[in-house]
């Protein structure tokens, strides 16, 4: 098997091998992005493509790990999966609020998967994402990343004035009227539809190319992905305005490989979707037919697809996303959030280390609002369902880790302690060396259950083969 390691490039000079390696794999996958071609409705795919970066996998599923230790387990876990014939590529993402909390320097993310790749000899792209990055806190990734998620969900609340939008139009490729996304779906837009979509999605825009030419200058010719974000926001966004996005994205030359829309529901931290799967459904297929759509009309990378925030766990939805990607015959990107900590947790109640569970219980409760205020928005813990502290002192190892383990089924599982563990990793890190000696004293136990949750409760299902998912 031909072995290839792009983050043993230097990233300042440009590699054209490597380059050519991934336009070679790009053409094969993607036979419409070598030269002017046609899609299914006999459309023309404009000359002059592609404006792309560099290939982004097909199923690309990323991990958090706020402690930096478990590098290994998680990956193994993607081993695993290729075992079944799947190949998922793994992408580390970690995030400036994490960063800060912990104290940890970016840089850490991108040694713990070099040192994870080299140890599991995995020989595949695997990618570092600077997540959730804003212009102000962007240079000091450009060094340690190879993945950028832009977040501009601040910018959508600024809106443009009519006359400036009215001009932005006259720019870009998409007019108001009907849009044939494929033989079975269509969008209509009105004149008034597309005026107010541009009004509050123009300053956005202009970030993203801002965000994205900054990068660019610093990477030059070097490989990297491009992750537009807009889920942090209060309402879900339209096809129409996905639509929107992806045409005005293109007209300024940003190559997006995938953009992560808010979908409708709640994906709280670590915890269960809470909404009507059905609409989801809907929301997440009508989305699909626009990227499909959009990388072709407005010449996107052809592996453009959608990234879906799932804030880890979202168990209810990943039959639908299952089978609409099949479908479809599309590509995702699930991005999870930093549960690793929690295995971290069940692993050490396994191990039987309930006094260190009930101190951090105990000392939780104590800083309840400087832990939850930054993650308000995305948990809902209802506190009477708490047991008291005098219960939980009793609690052993064992139970600890079933209160915390994400499995529904379990009577014991409280997904109320689940979330106040969730976002409670500072005091861990406050622990410092007494923390990372428990870590590394119950090392086995933690991994098998870094490896069981990723693989069993999130690669199989979503993307294992039909006899095991
Ligand atoms: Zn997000």
């Amino acid at each position: 098997m031909r072995v290839y390691d792009l983050h043993n490039l230097d990233f300042s000079t440009h590699n054209i091998r490597t380059v050519l390696f991934f336009v070679q794999i790009m053409s094969i996958q993607n036979p419409t992005l070598s030269s002017a071609s046609t899609d299914s409705t006999n459309r023309t795919r404009p000359a002059g493509i592609p404006i792309t970066s560099f290939y982004l996998p097909r199923l690309t599923f990323g991990v958090g790990d706020r402690f930096g230790c478990e590098g290994a387990a998680q990956l193994k876990a993607f081993q695993d999966l290729t075992q079944q014939g799947v190949f998922v590529h793994p992408v580390w993402n970690k995030s400036e609020r994490e960063h800060t909390t912990i104290g940890t320097e970016v840089s850490s993310v991108r040694s713990e998967a070099d040192t994870a790749i080299q140890e599991c000899a995995w020989n595949k792209p695997y990618f570092v994402d600077a997540d959730h990055i804003k212009g102000e806190i962007v240079d000091k990734y450009l060094p340690h990343s190879d993945f950028f998620t832009l977040d501009v969900a601040d910018d959508l609340g600024i809106h443009t004035n009519e006359e400036d939008a009215a001009k932005y139009l006259s720019s870009i490729n998409l007019q108001a009227g009907a849009i044939r996304l494929d033989e079975n779906h269509e969008l209509n837009l009105s004149e008034e539809q597309l005026m107010d979509i541009a009004k509050r999605f123009i300053p956005a825009i202009r970030k993203v190319s801002e965000l994205y030419q900054r990068i660019k200058s610093f990477k030059k010719e070097a490989p990297f992905i491009t992750e537009v974000s807009m889920d942090e926001v209060d309402s879900p966004q339209t096809p129409e305005e996905l639509l929107f996005i992806l045409a005005a994205l293109s007209h300024e030359g940003v190559p997006a490989d995938t953009i992560a829309p808010r979908f409708p529901g709640r994906f709280n931290k670590g915890v269960e979707y809470v909404g009507d799967v059905s609409v989801f459904e809907k929301s997440f297929e009508a989305m699909v037919k626009v990227i499909s759509y959009a990388s072709f009309a407005y010449s996107l990378p052809a592996h453009l697809k959608l990234s879906i925030h799932s804030g880890s766990d979202k168990f209810a939805i990943y039959p639908v996303i299952r089978s609409v990607i099949r479908r479809n015959n599309t590509g995702i990107h699930i991005k999870t959030a930093g549960t690793t900590w929690l295995e971290e947790c069940i692993g050490l109640g396994e191990a039987g280390e309930n006094e260190w569970l009930q101190s951090v219980y105990t000392r939780a409760l104590d800083r309840w609002d400087e832990l939850c205020t930054p993650y308000a928005s995305v948990i809902d813990i209802d506190r009477s369902k708490l047991p008291s502290l005098e219960a939980s002192s009793s609690y052993s190892g064992g139970q600890w880790a079933r209160i915390l383990r994400h499995e529904q089924s379990c009577n014991e599982y409280n997904l109320n302690m689940r979330q106040l563990f969730h976002v409670s990793y500072k005091i861990a890190a406050e622990d410092g060396e007494g923390f990372k000696n428990l870590l590394l004293k119950h090392r086995s136990c933690i991994e098998k259950n870094v490896h069981e949750n990723i693989y069993s409760r999130h690669l199989l299902p979503l993307f294992g083969p039909t006899s095991l998912g």
